[in-house]
C-alpha cells in the first residue's frame, strides 16, 4: 500500500523545484502542525481553498517549514520546500481532512521539435499580443529568454487563473498551446477593455452631450419663440403695408420660408435682409405736391441768382407734368460744367414742390447690377441704386437726382445705360423690376432729374429720352452777385460767423474770382469764401473783442495766401507763331495757345500736344490751306518742301479734340511762315475748311467767358455764330470786341501784326 499524505489546498500555483510561501485555510492548521517536522505533505494549488482535490489532480510534494498567521484568522501562511510534482490518487476526506496517495510526475515534452516551434510561435504571439491596443496594463506575462526552461517560464506567467492552468498541464506542447490561447483570450479581453472604456467614456460624453443638447434645445426653443414672434411681426408689417396684393403675397411667402430655415443659417440672414429691405421701402407713401408754379418760381429765384432760362425751362417742365398727370413728361437733364448749380437747382425744385430730395451719383457705375441690384441669393446682395435711392427718400414721389450720368461706363457686366433707360421710361417704370426685389416697384411718380457735364458720352437712346437743359458758365458779374447774395450768407451760417463780424468788399470777391479761381461755376469761389470765414471764426474765438474784419483786395492774401493766377496774363509780349484759341471742355471754356515753329527740313509735319483725330485733321487742313494760298501771301512755292512744320498745343497731358481750333492753327502757321507777330490780345475760334471758310462752333458763351477771364480784348468768331452772340450777357459783350468772320483771310489780316 502506498503512502498516504495529507493534502492541503493552497491558494497559489507553486512549483515543484523551488521553495516559497503559500496560504491556506486556517482550518488546516492542526493538520499542518501534525505533519510538521516529520512528514511531507502534498500542497494542492487551487484558487478555491475549500475544494477537495479530485483523483488525478496535480500537486507538489513538500515539507512545511513555518506557519504564520494570515492578516485575518481565516487563513494562514506556510513556508515550504518543494520535492517534486505528484499526481493524486485515491483521495479521501477523513474528519474534514484530505488524504491522498501520490504518484510522482513531472513536466515533459513529447516532441521537442514541435515544442520548440510552438514556443517560437508563442513568443511571436506574445509580441503580437503586446501590440494590441489596450494590453499595456495586461502584459503580465514576463519572459525574456526562451530556452530549456520554457515550460517554467510560461507556467510562471499570467495571472493566477492562468498559472493554475499552466501548473496542471504537464505536457509542454499542450501548455504552450494553452499559453497561446490564453494570449488570444487576453487580447480579446483587452479589446473588450477598450470598448468598455469607450462605453464608459461614451456614457460620460453622452451625459455631457445631453447637457449641451438640452441647453441648445432650450436656446433653440427660445429662439423659435423669437422666430415666431418675428414671423408674427413680419406678418403684421405686411398687413399694414400700403402695397399691391401681389407684393404682399410674395412677402408672406418669404416669411413662410423663414420658418423652414435654421435660425442661424445664411439663408435666414438672406431672407431677413430681403424682408427688412422690402418692408422699409416707402410703399404707397406719397407726399403732397405743391403744384403752384408761382411758388416754384419764387423758390427757385430765392435760391439762385440768374439762371433765368434754366428756371424758365424747369417751370415749363413742371407745368407739362401737371397737365399730363401720368403721361410722358420728359426727364430733365441739366448739362454744364461743375459748380454751376445743377445739383442745387434740382434740390430747389424739390423744395418748391414740397417733395423729398435724393441725389445719387452715377459716375463710375459700370455694372448694370448697380442700377438693377443683385439677385437676392448672392451673399451681401442689395437692391440697386434706384431702389436704395427711393428707400433713402422715404416717399414714392421724390425728386430723384441722378448725378453725372455722362460718367457711366459700360463693361462686360452689361450696359448700365440701358438699365437706366428702363428706369426713365414712363411706359416701363411703373413696373420697375429690381433683381433683388423680384417684384415690380412703381417709379412713375418719381421726378427724375439727371445731370451731366457733357453730352458727348451719353448714349443716343438715353439722350432721346431726356429734355436737355444746358447751363453755361457764369460771368464775372454773375459770380460776384451769386457770392454776395448766396455764397457769403451760406458760408457765414456754415462757419458760425456773425454778419457784423466781417465785410467782404466787392473788389475782394472779384479778386478771388479772377486771381484765385478760374472756373465756369462757383465751386472754388464758394470754397475760398469758406476759407475766409474759417479764419474769421478763429479770430473771434481767440479774441472775442475782435473788431469788424474787412476783407479787401489788398489784404486778401492774408486770408487765402498768394494768388494762384497772375493778373490777366495777356500783357505778355506779342509773339511769332503763338496764337490764343478758345476751347470748350466739359468743365467750361478755356483759352488754349497754339504754337507753330518752322525749321529747315524736308517738308515734314509734326503734331504734338495729345491731339485727338479731329484736331489732327484740322491741323492738316490748315497746312493744306496755307500751301494753297502761300503764293497769294507772298510765300515762295518751294518753301514747304524745304521746311518742317511743328505744331504744338501746350499742356500735353490734357487730351484735346474738336474742329474749332482750325482758324487758330492756320493763323499760327501764317505767323510762323511770314515771321509776323500775333496780337496777344486777340483770341479766336472757328472751324476751317480747305477753302478758308469759317464754320460755326459751339459753346460760345463758355468760350467768351474764358476769353474775358484771361484778359483777351478781341475775339474772332464765325459769322454763323451771330445768333449765339445775341444771347450773350451784356457784360460780356461790353468787355470783348467780337469780330465775325466768314473767311480766315480776315483773321489773318487783323490778327497778324506788321513788323
Ligand atoms: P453742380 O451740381 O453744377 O456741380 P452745385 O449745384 O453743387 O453745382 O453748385 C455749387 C455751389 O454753388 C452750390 O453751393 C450752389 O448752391 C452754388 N450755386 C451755383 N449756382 C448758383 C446760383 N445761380 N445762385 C446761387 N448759388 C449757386
Amino acid at each position: 500500500m502506498s503512502k498516504r499524505y495529507i493534502v492541503i489546498t493552497v491558494g497559489r500555483a507553486i512549483f515543484p523545484e523551488t521553495s516559497g510561501m503559500a496560504s491556506c485555510g486556517s482550518y488546516n492548521k492542526d493538520a499542518i502542525y501534525e505533519a510538521e517536522g516529520n512528514e511531507r505533505i502534498v500542497l494542492f494549488p487551487d484558487k478555491d481553498l475549500n475544494r477537495c482535490p479530485a483523483n488525478g489532480s496535480v500537486g507538489v510534494l513538500a515539507e512545511v517549514g513555518q506557519i504564520l498567521d494570515g492578516a485575518d484568522k481565516s487563513f494562514i501562511k506556510v513556508t515550504y520546500r518543494a520535492y517534486g510534482l505528484v499526481i493524486l490518487k485515491n483521495t479521501e476526506i477523513v474528519n474534514f481532512r484530505a488524504y491522498a496517495e501520490t504518484e510522482s510526475a513531472s513536466y515533459y515534452t513529447a516532441d521537442a521539435e514541435f515544442a520548440r516551434t510552438l514556443f517560437l510561435k508563442a513568443k511571436s504571439a506574445y509580441d503580437e499580443y503586446l501590440k494590441t491596443p489596450g494590453v499595456g496594463k495586461r502584459a503580465i506575462f514576463s519572459y525574456e529568454t526562451a530556452n530549456e526552461n520554457m515550460h517554467n517560464i510560461i507556467a510562471r506567467s499570467g495571472d493566477d487563473r492562468h498559472k493554475f492552468n499552466f501548473f496542471r498541464t504537464l505536457n509542454t506542447e499542450e501548455r504552450i498551446l494553452l499559453f497561446i490561447n490564453t494570449l488570444r483570450e487576453m487580447a480579446v479581453l483587452a479589446d473588450i477593455d477598450i470598448s468598455v472604456d469607450k462605453k464608459v467614456k461614451d456614457a460620460m460624453d453622452l451625459n455631457q452631450r445631453e447637457y449641451y443638447v438640452r441647453e441648445q434645445i432650450k436656446a433653440l426653443e427660445s429662439e423659435i419663440g423669437d422666430e415666431e414672434d418675428e414671423a408674427e411681426e413680419y406678418y403684421n408689417k405686411i398687413d399694414a403695408l400700403n402695397a399691391p396684393d401681389s407684393v404682399k403675397e410674395k412677402l408672406r411667402k418669404e416669411v413662410r420660408k423663414t420658418k423652414k430655415s435654421a435660425p442661424a443659417s445664411p439663408d435666414m440672414a438672406l431672407l431677413k435682409n430681403y424682408l427688412d429691405t422690402v418692408l422699409e421701402l416707402p410703399w404707397g407713401m406719397l407726399t403732397t405736391d405743391n403744384e403752384d408754379l408761382k411758388n416754384a418760381q419764387s423758390v427757385l429765384d430765392e435760391d439762385h441768382y440768374g439762371l433765368d432760362t434754366v428756371k424758365e425751362r424747369l417751370i415749363e417742365a413742371l407745368a407739362v407734368r401737371k397737365l399730363c398727370e401720368n403721361g410722358r413728361s420728359p426727364i430733365i437733364c441739366l448739362v454744364g460744367p461743375p459748380g454751376i448749380g445743377k445739383t442745387s437747382i434740382a434740390s430747389s425744385i424739390a423744395r418748391a414742390m414740397n417733395k423729398k430730395f435724393v441725389r445719387l451719383s452715377f459716375g463710375g457705375v459700370r455694372d448694370e447690377a448697380e442700377i438693377r441690384g443683385h439677385r437676392k441669393t448672392y451673399v451681401g446682395a442689395m437692391p440697386g441704386r434706384i431702389i436704395s435711392g427711393i428707400k433713402t427718400a422715404g416717399s414714392m414721389n421724390p425728386v430723384f437726382l441722378m448725378d453725372e450720368i455722362d460718367k457711366m461706363a459700360s463693361d462686360y457686366k452689361g450696359e448700365p445705360a440701358s438699365a437706366l433707360l428702363e428706369v426713365l421710361d414712363p411706359e416701363q417704370n411703373s413696373n420697375f423690376r429690381d433683381h433683388f426685389m423680384e417684384m415690380p416697384f412703381d417709379l412713375s411718380k418719381v421726378l427724375f432729374i439727371t445731370t451731366a457735364n457733357t453730352l458727348d458720352t451719353i448714349s443716343r437712346p438715353l439722350l432721346d429720352r431726356m429734355e436737355i437743359i444746358e447751363m453755361t458758365g457764369y460771368t464775372e458779374h454773375e459770380k460776384l452777385e451769386i457770392a454776395k447774395r448766396h455764397l457769403i450768407a451760406k458760408a457765414l451760417k456754415q462757419n458760425g460767423v456773425q454778419k457784423k463780424w466781417i465785410k467782404i468788399k466787392d473788389e475782394a470777391i472779384l479778386a478771388i474770382i479772377n486771381l484765385y479761381t478760374r472756373e465756369s461755376g462757383v465751386r472754388s469761389l464758394e470754397q475760398k469764401i469758406n476759407a475766409i470765414m474759417r479764419k474769421v471764426a478763429r479770430k473771434f474765438v481767440e479774441n472775442p473783442e475782435e473788431k469788424l474784419i474787412t476783407v479787401s483786395k489788398a489784404n486778401l492774401s492774408a486770408f487765402l495766401g498768394e494768388a494762384r493766377y497772375g493778373e490777366k496774363h495777356k500783357s505778355e509780349n506779342d509773339q511769332i507763331g503763338v496764337v490764343t484759341g478758345l476751347a470748350w471742355t466739359a468743365v467750361g471754356g478755356d483759352t488754349l495757345d497754339i504754337e507753330v515753329i518752322i525749321t529747315e527740313g524736308k517738308g515734314e509735319t509734326i503734331l504734338t500736344g495729345n491731339l485727338g483725330n479731329v484736331m489732327q485733321e484740322s491741323a492738316k487742313i490748315a497746312i493744306s490751306y496755307c500751301r494753297g494760298v502761300a503764293k497769294e501771301l507772298g510765300v515762295d512755292s518751294g518753301f514747304f518742301a524745304s521746311h518742317d512744320i511743328h505744331i504744338h498745343v501746350p499742356e500735353g497731358a490734357t487730351p484735346k479734340d474738336g474742329p474749332s481750333a482750325g482758324i487758330t492753327i492756320a493763323t499760327a502757321l501764317f505767323s510762323a511762315i511770314t515771321n509776323k507777330k500775333v496780337d496777344r490780345t486777340v483770341a479766336m475760334t472757328g472751324e476751317l475748311t480747305l477753302t478758308g471758310n469759317v464754320l460755326p462752333i459751339g459753346g460760345l458763351k463758355e468760350k467768351s467767358l474764358a476769353a474775358v477771364r484771361s484778359g483777351v480784348k478781341k475775339v474772332f468768331i464765325p459769322e454763323e455764330n451771330k445768333k449765339d452772340y445775341k444771347e450773350l450777357p451784356e457784360n460780356i459783350k461790353s468787355k470783348l470786341e467780337f469780330v465775325f468772320v466768314e473767311n480766315v483771310k480776315l483773321v489773318l489780316k487783323q490778327a497778324l501784326l506788321n513788323a
